[in-house]
């Protein structure tokens, strides 16, 4: 067996990551019948490239994934990608622009082409991505949410939602952004924090010379829109003027003084105006009062022809100019600064402007109903728990979805308008003739839906429904979702609700709910700081499997993950560290390594089995709940402080059992392979193994406890060593000794422990470099000692070496840790937080640095 020197991830990833796609190893089968592992990606946008939050989330998934396959179970993970409407457009659309063209005189048709044309440049951008990082999708089953099954889906729920009378067409207000030119969900628009105004406005009361309201506003230029001014019904400073009627200034319009709790008596003067084309709390109160709706700004952000002399001024012109005018004649009563919660668009940043328009509405009430029950009742379960509780506080409170946008990239509507009658009509296909009139002169609806309404539909779309196929049979509900919680509503509530009204069936059985990854500071990675980490970048640096382990080691639920350049330079070299021990094995051991050892096996090989079954018990039971920090951890100290450090080094000493060795270095890299899938496919393949074995670590047995495995007596046997192999190392280290010299010493003990570490002589010999003599016996006062529970270990070292300046120092030292020691202990907030575990290893800790104090002195 050959192994190069030096480990190269370059040299071997892209080949497995080929490899794995070409063997098909990753793809599921429908007509499989053992027992189901199923996940459908978050489908990346497909204008996406991938990101670190992407890697981390492709890591998790990844390492379930792998976990699930080799457990034997039939897993799918389906992959994808989303249209992302919105977002798409504006890139093809700034692409245009940069060769001089505006995509609107292009016409929707010609754009619509040029938008697909540039999917099929870069839309799999990201897919080949994910193959270099080791993904291990089923790309067989590869969807994008516009191809011709997703979109009759997609048709399909349309039609038969609005059959069900859960899809209306209404007036509604809407949040609209002047720049996209497009009806913006709740969801879709940024409150930022601005320093605005609040301008006091003086409204006369007719028939009352010399009385007036004063209202106060942060968008002064709406009041050209006003049709009333509220006063609240308990207000008894305003009473009176119930059913009179106030003039507006500028507009010289009459408008009615109407009782409504939109006016607050504790807020400002206690009058409010009320602008219902303008405000979405003035439009209920308009609908509550039948008030006019005076349209004063249009979708361009410009003054209407019903704002009068300001007519075509763009908003915030016009504020300028109501403002200017309003003090003229003198009907400005104050301006005072004020903080305001400015609505944005979050793709252009403009502030949104509230308009009525005529939309589409998903009805979500009654959809919402079954999806709270869901997870009430535990068919769907949030990992971790406490995501319940934002998901049921908005459930609880959940608004029409606004489904239609004014773009030309999407799912089409599937609604026809009727030129002669204005019939719509609702269809799967285009229909020929209007079902009320007979006329042909239909035409369909220009808006597209919200691109949630697609990936609402992903779990079973995918699957192939509307038809009933075999992949929808095995493989829903999917067993697992990972996801951000940034999308918890826009995505993984409406999957919710739309798979119960559909499959009748819950999407998923768990979402487990990933944090965001931080830079070394804590701070989150953004262009603008310029702290973002480029996982094409990492992984060509450290290879792709440091990275992923440096993801995981931080990977705990609950909490963001600290990603620093340190931690994936020790996942790289802790990745060396694995290679070089493959290394050695490679150069020792025999060519072919039984699968059975014969006869009683070293102990030391006892001993690593022992500890191979304990990381194995652990693994599993880490990775079944998403403790991907823990995994990590895990098989870390398992190779490197226990498989590296205890077990190569006794190899050495033993000399004999190598195919034992060979043994549990194979079952410890089915147990790292999840988290470093390229790495021990490399080293997997290398090794020569006896009887069948499958083509790839990936499809192989993902290591089990075993009760034969575990050997507690030898554990406490081979402990002992490891203990006077420390003692002897830091007294060393203390004693400032030539590491390569060879020291004589005596280790004294009174009880059986003896034997046993008599029995190790040779090992501790080689390990610590310390010939030992054995005495059953107290030990006398020495200078170079170190001592434990039952072990007094002596060094000796030759005169010159003791230094009563150098022991006045560890005397000192021992005191201060004696002290911190203590204080820990007596403090009480310290001792009702701290695990029990770190409680008696301080405990510990005490007695020893008191027992060395003593000798010391
Ligand atoms: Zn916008
Ligand atoms: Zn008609």
């Amino acid at each position: 067996m050959q192994i190069e020197k030096v480990y190269e991830p370059g040299r071997f990833e892209p080949h497995w990551a080929q490899w794995w796609i070409d063997s098909g190893i990753f793809a599921a089968s429908s007509a499989d019948t053992r027992r189901v592992f199923s996940l459908v990606i978050p489908p990346p946008n497909v204008t996406g490239v991938l990101h670190i939050g992407h890697m981390l989330e492709h890591t998790e998934i990844d390492v379930t994934i792998r976990f699930h396959r080799m457990l034997g179970d039939n897993t799918l993970w389906l992959p994808g990608t989303d249209h992302a409407g919105i977002a798409t457009q504006m890139v093809v659309a700034r692409q245009l622009a940069e060769e001089g063209i505006n995509y609107r005189d292009l016409g929707r048709e010609k754009f619509e082409e040029r938008v697909w044309a540039w999917k099929a440049q870069s839309g799999d951008t990201i897919k080949r991505q994910m193959i270099r990082l080791g993904a291990s999708c089923d790309w067989s089953r590869e969807r994008f949410t516009l191809d011709p099954g997703l979109s009759r889906a997609v048709r399909e729920v349309f039609v038969r939602l609005y059959e069900k009378g859960l899809i209306y067409r209404g007036e509604y207000m809407v949040n609209w952004c002047p720049d996209c030119q497009t009806a913006i969900s709740d969801l879709e628009t940024a409150h930022v924090d601005v320093q605005g105004s609040l301008w006091h406005i003086q409204y006369p009361v007719n028939g009352m010379p010399g009385r007036f309201l004063t209202v106060a506003t942060t968008r002064p230029e709406t009041m050209l829109g006003d049709t009333a001014v509220a006063i609240n019904a308990k207000d008894d400073r305003y009473l009176d003027l119930h059913g009179k009627t106030v003039q507006l200034p500028l507009m010289d319009r009459e408008i009615p003084i109407i009782l409504d709790d939109l006016a607050d008596p504790k807020f400002g003067t206690g009058v409010v105006k009320v602008t219902p084309a303008h405000d979405i709390n003035d439009f209920e109160a308009g609908k509550r009062h039948n008030l006019p709706k005076i349209q004063v700004i249009n979708e361009h952000a410009k003054m209407t022809a019903a704002a009068g002399p300001y007519a075509g001024l763009d908003r915030f012109e016009a504020r300028k100019r109501v403002v200017a005018d309003l003090e003229k004649i003198g009907a400005l009563v104050k301006v005072e600064p004020y903080q305001l919660s400015l609505g944005t668009c979050q793709r252009s940043k403009t502030p949104v402007e509230p308009l009525i328009s005529t939309q589409w509405f998903v009805k979500t009430k009654p959809l919402a109903e079954k999806a709270i029950e869901v997870v009430e009742n535990g068919q769907v379960e949030f990992i971790p728990a406490n995501w319940v509780k934002t998901y049921n506080e908005w459930m609880y409170n959940i608004r029409d979805w606004c489904i239609s946008r004014q773009l030309w990239w999407g799912h089409r509507i599937p609604a026809w308008h009727c030129g002669e009658c204005k019939e719509t009509v609702v269809a799967r296909e285009a229909p020929t003739t209007c079902p009320r009139c007979g006329s042909e002169n239909l035409k369909q609806d220009t808006d597209v839906l919200d691109t949630w309404f697609s990936s609402g539909l992903w779990p079973f779309s995918t699957l192939g429904w509307p038809d009933q196929t075999e992949d929808l049979a095995r493989y829903y509900p999917t067993s697992l979702l990972i996801t951000g919680f940034d999308i918890l509503f826009f995505w993984v509530a409406r999957m919710v609700m739309l798979g119960c009204e559909f499959m009748g069936e819950v999407p998923f059985r768990q979402v487990y709910i990933h944090g965001l990854v931080r830079d070394a500071d804590r701070q989150k990675m953004s262009k603008t700081k310029g702290n973002v980490v480029d996982p094409l970048v990492v992984t060509e640096k450290y290879g792709t499997d440091a990275v992923r382990m440096a993801l995981l080691q931080g990977a705990a639920p609950g909490t963001d993950i600290v990603l620093t350049e340190e931690r994936m330079e020790s996942s790289r070299a802790f990745a060396n560290k694995i290679w070089n021990a493959a290394r050695f094995l490679f150069m020792n051991a025999p060519e072919t390594a039984a699968d059975q050892p014969d006869g009683e096996m070293p102990v030391e090989d006892r001993w690593i089995f022992s500890r191979l079954n304990a990381a194995a018990e652990a693994s599993n039971r880490a990775i079944e709940q998403y403790r991907y920090h823990e995994y990590a951890q895990l098989v870390w100290h398992f190779f490197w402080h226990e498989f590296c450090d205890w077990y190569l080094e006794l190899k050495k000493v033993s000399g004999v059992g190598w195919e034992n060795a060979v043994r549990a270095f194979e079952t410890a890299l089915r147990l790292l392979h999840p988290a470093m899938p390229f790495l021990t496919e490399e080293l997997w393949q290398r090794l020569e193994t006896t009887g069948a074995r499958p083509k790839s670590i990936a499809l192989s047995r993902f290591p089990q406890p075993n009760a034969e495995w575990n050997q507690p007596g030898v554990e406490a046997e081979l402990g002992i060593l490891q203990d006077i192999v420390t003692m002897a190392r830091t007294l060393r280290t203390e004693s400032k000794l030539d590491p390569k010299q060879q020291f004589a010493g005596v280790l004294y003990c009174r009880t059986a422990s003896l034997a046993i570490a008599e029995r190790h002589a040779v090992a501790i010999q080689k390990l610590a470099r310390v010939t030992l003599e054995f005495k059953a016996e107290a030990a006398p006062k020495a200078v170079a000692m170190r001592s434990n529970a039952e072990f007094d270990l002596v060094l000796d070292i030759p005169k010159a070496q003791d230094d009563p300046v150098r022991r006045q120092k560890e005397i000192e030292q021992l005191e201060k840790n004696i002290a911190n020691s203590e204080r820990q202990l007596n403090d009480p907030v310290f001792m009702s937080k701290a695990p029990a575990k770190v409680i008696d290893t301080i405990r510990a800790k005490l007695a020893d640095y008191k027992t060395q104090l003593e000798k010391l002195k």
